[in-house]
């Protein structure tokens, strides 16, 4: 499955289903983080894998964060 390791090609945060648990931060700490009005935001730089990424789309209890492929396809949720 390695070449399968980074589908992933676009996370977005929907700030307003957003409630600032940040479970997303603990998950991917290098990617994630909460801005000055407690949402998730993606850290400038910020790298994470896929598996890092798609368990931190898991573990958001408002299903806030979506995941893409390079064709755009929605990947999660
Ligand atoms: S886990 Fe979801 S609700 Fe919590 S900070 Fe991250 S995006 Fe926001």
């Amino acid at each position: 499955m390695a070449n399968e390791e980074n589908r992933i090609k676009k996370v977005t945060v929907n700030r307003d289903l957003c409630i600032g648990a940040a479970s997303c931060v603990v998950a991917a700490a290098d990617y994630f983080a909460l801005d000055g009005e407690n949402k998730a935001v993606i850290k400038e730089g910020g790298t994470a894998n896929d598996e890092t990424l798609m368990l931190a789309a898991q573990s958001c209890p408002t299903k806030a964060i979506f995941l893409f492929d390079g064709e755009g396809k929605q990947m999660y949720p």
